[in-house]
């Protein structure tokens, strides 16, 4: 009901940014290649989000605005090996109860979209909509109904920063998925498909491919990819640091203080590292369900992938750039 969604909006909806990300995921999952991101007002006015994924039939739009409906679990056993971004099937009904929500989706071979409004527990029959083929989600007047949560945000340019940092973490994942990202009809980030290398210096700086070094390790089921940089020109980000588990930014304070320790006799003075850094380890090592905003994680093993992570990552910041 319509409380217990705004609670649970509480958590999965914590500002405009988080919103946003959820739906970025879903569209990932969707398999989109190409996502347009336009905000208004720092995503408390709009927040909307065009994909060219699979689409959602007719009949299911308003299913997946029920919740704990997601298409992405079959089982119990399923949510042992996560594959997919999202799998609680709260994001969009959490959303929708704080919310004016539409959504247009248009299947590949459907003759046209539909679309669906959704406002005050209310959702509208789907109509008939002019779409290509993928989904557009519209999230207008965020926390509408809940003053208390609105009183907690921050000015329009701080709700920005925080979304376009969410379309960052998201992108530089997915270097093969072009991304564009605009506030209040002004172009923010415009990154085309491009490869892992080329998407990195996209978004940590130009001089951040020249001067860092690519991580690659591999053992015990656990892997490391990416790139540590020591920020020492101007082009390149400082304190840019994107931890990755299994394609899933997180924020891991074991993970940090690997790094960390690793980085200890590279940084001089008041340098902050650049990295981004991608882990790949058997789902069903890591708990990625700590909680709704999904950026914690638990290992199973934490000893050993501190002791691996911090070793590649030593080894890597030992060897000449390249
Ligand atoms: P979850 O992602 O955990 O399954 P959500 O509430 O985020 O839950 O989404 C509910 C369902 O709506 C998804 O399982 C999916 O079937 C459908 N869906 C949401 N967004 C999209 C999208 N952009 N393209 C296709 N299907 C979508
Ligand atoms: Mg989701």
């Amino acid at each position: 009901d319509l409380l217990i969604s705004q609670i649970a909006a509480g958590e999965v909806v914590e500002r405009p940014s988080s919103a946003l990300k959820e739906l970025l995921e879903n569209a990932l999952d969707a398999g989109a290649t190409t996502l347009t991101v336009q905000l208004e007002g720092g995503g408390v006015d709009l927040i909307r989000v065009i994909d060219n994924g699979c689409g959602i039939a007719r009949d299911e739009l308003a299913l997946a605005l029920t919740r704990h409906a997601t298409s992405k679990i079959a089982s119990l056993d399923d949510l042992e090996r996560v594959g997919t971004l999202g799998f609680r099937g709260e994001a969009l009904a959490s959303i929708a109860a704080v919310s004016d929500l539409a959504i247009s989706s248009r299947q590949r071979d459907a003759a046209h979209a539909w679309r669906l409004r959704a406002r005050d527990e209310t959702a509208s029959e789907p109509e008939p909509a002019a779409l290509a083929a993928g989904t557009m989600i519209e999230v207008r007047e965020l926390y509408r109904n809940t003053p208390a949560r609105r009183k907690f945000l921050k000015a329009e340019a701080t709700e920005y920063a925080h979304c376009a940092e969410a379309v960052r973490r998201i992108a530089l994942a997915h270097p093969q998925v072009a991304f564009t990202l605009s506030h209040n009809g002004r172009s923010g980030l415009h990154l085309p498909a491009s490869d892992a290398a080329g998407r990195a210096a996209a978004l940590l700086g130009e001089d951040f491919l020249g001067e860092s070094r690519a991580l690659e390790a591999a053992a015990g089921g656990l892997r490391l990819s990416g790139r540590v940089g020591l920020p020492a020109q101007a082009r390149t980000r400082a304190d840019a640091q994107y931890c990755y588990v299994n394609g899933r930014f997180v924020r891991d304070k074991l993970l940090a203080h690997a790094l960390r320790e690793a980085y200890r006799d590279q940084l001089h003075g008041s340098r902050q590292p650049a990295y981004c850094v991608f882990i790949d380890i058997d789902p069903a090592a890591v708990d990625v369900n700590v909680h709704p905003a999904k950026t914690e994680v638990r290992f199973r093993d934490a000893r050993s992938v501190h002791q691996f992570a911090f070793h590649a990552v030593q080894r890597a910041l030992a060897a000449t750039p390249a």
